[in-house]
């Protein structure tokens, strides 16, 4: 697949994008894209439990090789996102001509994640969308998935980004293990071998 122009990733909590597709905003700044055509875009900076998650995102975002990042001030409350104002955010976004935008994707359980996936793809008519796995949150996904495969160095980056994360060292999802893991299987899935970040093809504009 090949990625070029610029480029939105949207997330519904801090560390959604590092862990849906850490390994491929890795690739993509370290391979692909400059990292000014890379934009991150988060609607809550807290976690359900009001941490800030401020700093641990900044972090992550420079391990992963971000200078284009913003957190907004949505509470995490389950849903309860205030969805007019989303899409106003994202109609703004809308005018910077973005080439991709990856979002949540449209299996997620949780409510923010599905905020965020049907209001990204109510903006984004005109543009191509991918939606990130996350797997603790998805329930199934995509039969027909799109695949970025990632070099070890990307993974190892998205691992140390999780790691930012301390609050959450002990989510199961959070492990170095579970991280790899994850990424050996959809390497299988698609290639026989080696690591891949899947998507779901919500939009895609040949
Ligand atoms: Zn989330």
């Amino acid at each position: 697949m090949f990625i070029s122009g610029r480029i939105l990733i949207l997330g519904a909590h801090p560390d959604d994008a590092e862990l849906g597709m850490g390994a491929t905003i890795s690739k993509l700044t370290r391979e692909m894209l400059s990292c000014d055509d890379i934009r991150v875009l988060t609607f809550a900076w807290k976690s359900y439990t009001g941490e800030s998650l401020i700093e641990p995102h900044k972090r992550a975002m420079k391990t992963l090789g971000i200078k284009n990042y913003e957190m907004l001030n949505f509470e995490p409350t389950m849903g309860f996102f205030n969805r007019q104002d989303i899409l106003d955010i994202l109609y703004k976004e809308h005018k910077n001509d973005y080439s991709t935008v990856f979002t949540h994707n449209s299996y997620t359980s949780n409510q923010d994640h599905q905020v965020i996936f049907e209001e990204t793809r109510r903006a984004f008519r005109d543009t191509a969308i991918l939606g990130y796995s996350c797997p603790s949150s998805d329930y199934g996904f995509s039969s027909t998935p799109s695949y970025i495969r990632v070099s070890k160095q990307d993974a190892l980056r998205k691992i140390r980004a999780a790691k930012e994360y301390i609050i959450y060292k002990k989510k199961p999802y959070m492990l170095p293990e579970a991280i790899m893991g994850t990424l050996q299987a959809n390497g299988l899935e698609i290639f026989g071998k080696g690591l891949a970040e899947r998507f779901e093809p919500i939009r895609v504009i040949i």
